[in-house]
C-alpha cells in the first residue's frame, strides 16, 4: 500500500469506501491512477460533466482566480449575475440563490417553499411530500426530506413536516395532499435511489393535482441537471414548469457551487436576511459555471442525446445486462453481481458507479462514440 492511502486511512473520517485507487489526474475523461489509464464512467459522481481537464473551463476558472477569487455577497460581482440570468434565460425561472452544494441548494428550496406558503397562508401549511427512495442530501434537513428509511438512523431528531409517497403511484400522492402540504418534491430520474426515471403521465397528472392546490413543485436536477439527461434540465422532457428547481453537481464542471431557481409564484419569497451563503455565488465557481452552461445549446444537447442513444442500443445488445434504466447519460445496469461486475471493469480500465444493487454510469456527456465503444467491450467482459 502506497503511503498516500495509510495517511488518507490515519486522518480522513471514514464516512466513505473508497476504491483501492488513488487518482493522480484526469484529462478529456481519461483518469491516470496507479500507472494506468481509466475511462472515467463516473465523472466524480456527474460533476466532471465536459470530462475533468476541458481547456475551455480551465482557462475560464484560471483567468476568474487571478482577477477576482472571492469577495462575499455584501457586494456586485461579474460571474453569479451573469450566471444567474443565463440560469434564468435557459429555464424562465425568474431569479436564483447559489450555496455550494446539492443540498444546500434543497435546503433552499425547501426554505423558500414553506416560507411561501406561511407569507400566503399563515401557519400549519408546512408539509412537504417527498419519494420513497429519493435521495436530496446529506444535511438534517435533507436527510429528512430524503425517503429511505436507512437515512434516517442516528441522527435525531431529525426536521419534522416530510411525508413520503411511493412512486408513480397517483392515488398515493393525491391521498397525501392535504391540507397541510405546502410543496410536493422529487427528481424526474431517482439518482442514489437506483437510476428509475418517474412516469411521465404520473408527472403530468401530479403537476395538475399541485396546481389546483397551489401545492409548489420542486424538482431535484442536482444528479439530472445541467445536460446530464439530454436536455438542459430534466423536467423539461416531462413537459414540467416547476416552481421551484434545484441543481449543483454538474453545473460548476468541477467546482463546488449549488442552485435553486424559483420561478414567478416565489421569485420575491426569500428577502434580505432569509437566507445566505458566505461562499454562494463565489466567482470562480459561478466562472466555471457559465463556461459549461454557455455551452449547453440545442445543438449540443441534440448530440448528446445521440450519442446517448448510441450507448443505450449498445447496451441493449450486451447479454449479461438484465436491465437498462435511466435517461440520456444517467444509466442503471441491472446485471447478476454489481460489486463484482464493477470490480471487473475496474480491473479492465473503467470507472463506474454504483446505485442500490445497480451499476451506474454517468459519463462525461461530452463522451466521443470512440470512448463509448471500449466503455461497452470492457462492459460487455464485465
Ligand atoms: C448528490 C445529490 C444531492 C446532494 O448533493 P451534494 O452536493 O452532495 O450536497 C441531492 N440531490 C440529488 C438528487 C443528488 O443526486
Amino acid at each position: 500500500m502506497s503511503d498516500i492511502r495509510q495517511t488518507d486511512r490515519e486522518y480522513i473520517a471514514n464516512t466513505y469506501n473508497r476504491f483501492d485507487i488513488e487518482i493522480e489526474s484526469i484529462e478529456n475523461g481519461y483518469a491516470s491512477a496507479d500507472g494506468k489509464e481509466f475511462i472515467d464512467f463516473g465523472s466524480g459522481i456527474g460533476v466532471n460533466i465536459f470530462g475533468a481537464g476541458d481547456k475551455e473551463w480551465i482557462d475560464a476558472v484560471c483567468r476568474q482566480a487571478s482577477i477576482l477569487p472571492h469577495s462575499s455577497n455584501l457586494y456586485y460581482t461579474r460571474p453569479c449575475a451573469e450566471l444567474a440570468k443565463l440560469l434564468c434565460e435557459k429555464t424562465g425561472m425568474k431569479k436564483v440563490f447559489f450555496g455550494n452544494s446539492g443540498a444546500e441548494a434543497n435546503e433552499c428550496a425547501i426554505k423558500c417553499a414553506r416560507k411561501y406558503s406561511y407569507d400566503k397562508y399563515g401557519e400549519g401549511r408546512k408539509t412537504i411530500i417527498t419519494l420513497e427512495n429519493s435521495f436530496h442530501g446529506r444535511t438534517l434537513l435533507t436527510l429528512s426530506a430524503t425517503g429511505q428509511e436507512v437515512f434516517h438512523r442516528y441522527f435525531g431528531p431529525f426536521v419534522e413536516g416530510f411525508r413520503y409517497v411511493p412512486a408513480n403511484d397517483i392515488d398515493a400522492l393525491k391521498a397525501a395532499l392535504t391540507d397541510d402540504v405546502c410543496a410536493f418534491m422529487f427528481e424526474c430520474v431517482q439518482g442514489e435511489g437506483g437510476v428509475n426515471a418517474l412516469e411521465k403521465d404520473y408527472l403530468a397528472e401530479a403537476q395538475k393535482l399541485c396546481g389546483e392546490k397551489d401545492i409548489l413543485m420542486i424538482v431535484d436536477e442536482v444528479q439530472t441537471g445541467n445536460g446530464r439527461t439530454g436536455t438542459l434540465y430534466s423536467y423539461m422532457q416531462y413537459d414540467l414548469s416547476p416552481d421551484i428547481v434545484s441543481t449543483a453537481k454538474g453545473l460548476g464542471g468541477g467546482l463546488p457551487i449549488g442552485a435553486c431557481l424559483m420561478g414567478e409564484k416565489v421569485r420575491d419569497t426569500l428577502n434580505a436576511g432569509s437566507h445566505g451563503s458566505t461562499f454562494g455565488g463565489n466567482p470562480i465557481c459561478c466562472a466555471g459555471a457559465l463556461s459549461v452552461l454557455s455551452r449547453l445549446d440545442e445543438e449540443f444537447l441534440g448530440d448528446v442525446r445521440e450519442r446517448a442513444d448510441y450507448l443505450w442500443t449498445k447496451l441493449s445488445e450486451l447479454k449479461n445486462i438484465k436491465s437498462i434504466s435511466g435517461l440520456g447519460f444517467m444509466i442503471g445496469l441491472e446485471v447478476e453481481d454489481s460489486k463484482s461486475f464493477i470490480s471487473n471493469c475496474e480491473r479492465m480500465g473503467l470507472l463506474v458507479l454504483s446505485a442500490k444493487g445497480k451499476v451506474r454510469l454517468l459519463p462525461p456527456i461530452n463522451v466521443s462514440r470512440e470512448t463509448i465503444d471500449k466503455a461497452v467491450r470492457i462492459l460487455s467482459e464485465a
